[in-house]
């Protein structure tokens, strides 16, 4: 894939996500096909997820395992690809990312210092999620039905993890 085709305008981003089928994630999700058969990259888990929708793993989704093919990394997790942690995961990155995000977060930051420090992880949270899709799909416009691998979802949350253990999806914390 060259630069020019990663820059080009993400009309179609619907058409490149993965198209598994409703009942294909219900019955991963459910825990009725076993996450061994389902995940690929053997980092995916059910521990940290709360939707079927979360039930995709890296290897299913054509943009993930194209944007690793790039790197030569063929069949690696996409947690793998050199601009993952530092993207994603980076408190500096996602903190200098988020500046202009930030009239969200002031609503939440004039609480106690515990719900202060739990306010910050959720917003480094949804940072995170919009960092990876810029990373995966080279797209800043509305993203919030791109759905992101299993994997992505688990590794964000552990980085950034939720004091009540109650995670929002995406599209939630999306705003
Ligand atoms: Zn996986
Ligand atoms: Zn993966």
């Amino acid at each position: 894939m060259t630069l020019w085709s990663r820059f080009r305008p993400k009309k179609k981003l619907q058409n490149t996500l993965s198209s598994l089928p409703w009942k294909t994630l219900l019955s991963r999700f459910s825990g009725e096909e076993d996450i061994r058969d389902w995940c690929k990259c053997s980092n995916c888990s059910l521990e940290c997820i709360r939707k079927p929708e979360e039930c995709r793993c890296c290897m299913d989704m054509d943009r993930c395992t194209e944007r690793m093919a790039e790197v030569e990394k063929d069949g690696q997790c996409i947690t793998a690809h050199p601009g993952y942690a530092a993207c994603c995961l980076n408190t500096w990155v996602l903190s200098t990312a988020a500046i202009s995000l930030r009239t969200m977060a002031q609503k939440t930051y004039s609480a106690t210092k515990i719900e202060k420090n739990a306010a910050e992880l959720e917003f480094m949270r949804s940072v995170a999620y919009r960092q990876f899709v810029r990373l995966v799909y080279a797209y800043v416009g509305a993203s919030r039905r791109v759905p992101l691998p299993n994997c992505v979802y688990n590794s964000i949350r552990e980085a950034f993890p939720n004091v009540d253990s109650e995670y929002k999806g995406y599209e939630e914390e999306e705003t």
